[in-house]
């Protein structure tokens, strides 16, 4: 693995230009994680046209720009207003690294000290660039084979924080200056945390990521994976039109309490029924996306892919296998490879074609289920980091 010592200076207030703020000035607004209808707002609420929030919008998602002084089609009055009422504040980078098989990394440090980690994981074709995003700092619900939901639960991330992650691998990359040469071409928010439980700042941050103005990303190649929390799925195909991906892991209702506890309050069954809602919502064809974590011995057997495979026979999906990443005192192992391609094998048997994800990353812990990131002094790992970056930096 090589390590990089981080290149970027933490985000910070943008305007050289600005006079410091008097103690009572108001605070500034971070524009970095508005939507374009919130950025419309801001524009508004200062006295300035509506289609200001486009040019801004470009600036910082397409250039990755964090400083109004340098937003040459915009005039310097106002340029430095937006000094004095607004900042482009991104989550600082404390860790950057890339894997042997090209899986990029960054632990980035948010508002309050807490660390998230964010995962860019090119397709071995080269053609696509998948970043893992965080929706949480750690997660409340506690499945058993997750080493985030062992952490516990600390906070929400803010849009900010949540957009910051894409920004961050952007910015790393360079600018984004022509759609054929994206430096994140997919976005999964399947890092730490329970996207649906912090709906309010994951949508507009997944609005910035389709907007044209923002990332431009198709809704096919913006993926919010959930453990199933029910009433969020309709709301979120109330909101917004992105792919869905479900954690399912088993093929009962006795198995799945076990694995991922929120099925005691919505089961298999209430989840599927959803899916088959949002799907309706779909103006394409799509589909779902089923996960699967292999866990060897538990759901791993032919009778749970025969199970698997009755409860998805309705329902216009792919099914992506995951074999279990292992991590301290889990209590679960890993399926050998034969029985991982075996399980493959039932499935296509009876119908289905499923897709086995490759674990990428692993040497920089960035593999599924090892985002674990800081939270206060509950784990040592990102001290580690932190002194992985002083040894290279020595
Ligand atoms: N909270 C959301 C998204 C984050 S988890 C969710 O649960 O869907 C992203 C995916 O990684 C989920 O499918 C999750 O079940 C899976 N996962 C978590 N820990 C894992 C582990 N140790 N090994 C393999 N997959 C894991
Ligand atoms: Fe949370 Fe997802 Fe981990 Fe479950 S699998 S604890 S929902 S992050």
């Amino acid at each position: 693995m090589t390590t990089t010592v981080a290149q970027h200076t933490p985000a910070s207030f943008s305007s050289t230009e600005s006079e410091p703020a008097a103690t009572n000035a108001p605070e500034r607004q971070n524009l970095l994680g508005m939507s374009r209808e919130q950025m419309e707002d801001f524009f508004l609420s200062i006295g300035e046209k509506k289609f200001r929030a486009a040019q801004l919008m470009k600036w910082i998602h397409q250039e990755g720009s964090d400083d109004f002084a340098a937003m040459t089609n915009l005039s310097k009055p106002l340029r430095e207003k937006l000094a004095r009422l607004a900042e482009i504040r991104g989550p600082s980078v404390v860790y950057e690294g890339t894997s042997n098989d090209g899986t990029r990394k960054w632990v980035l440090e948010v508002e309050d000290g807490s660390y998230v980690e964010t995962v860019l994981i090119p397709a071995e074709n080269g053609k696509r660039r998948t970043l893992c995003v965080s929706s949480q700092v750690g997660c409340s619900l506690d499945c058993s084979f997750c080493s985030t939901g062992k952490q516990g639960f600390q906070r929400n991330l803010t849009a900010a924080e949540i957009i910051g992650q894409v920004w961050v691998a952007q910015r790393s990359v360079g600018p984004r200056r022509d759609t054929a040469n994206r430096p994140v071409t997919n976005v999964v928010m399947m890092g730490m945390g329970e996207p649906l439980l912090n709906f309010d700042n994951v949508v507009p941050a997944m609005k910035l990521m389709l907007d044209d103005n923002g990332y431009g990303l198709s809704k096919r190649r913006v993926t919010l994976s959930t453990s199933g929390v029910v009433p969020m799925i309709d709301k979120l195909g109330d909101e917004i039109d992105v792919s869905l991906a479900i954690s399912l892991h088993a093929s009962t209702d006795e198995l799945r309490n076990e694995l991922v506890p929120i099925n005691r309050k919505y089961n298999i069954r209430a989840l599927l029924d959803a899916c088959h809602r949002y799907l309706s919502k779909c103006p394409d064809n799509r589909q779902v996306t089923i996960e699967y974590t292999l866990i060897r011995d538990v759901n791993d057997q032919q009778e749970h892919a025969e199970q698997l495979a009755a409860l998805l026979k309705e329902l216009p999906c792919k099914i992506n296998l995951i074999p279990f990443n292992p991590f301290p005192n889990s209590g679960y192992e890993k399926p050998s490879r034969n029985q991982v391609m075996r399980f493959q094998q039932w499935l296509y048997d009876l119908g289905y074609n499923a897709t086995v994800r490759i674990t990428r990353g692993d040497d920089i812990d960035a593999a599924c289920g090892q985002l674990v990131g800081k939270v206060k002094d509950r784990t040592k790992r990102s001290a580690r980091y932190i002194q992985s970056v002083q040894l290279d930096a020595d």
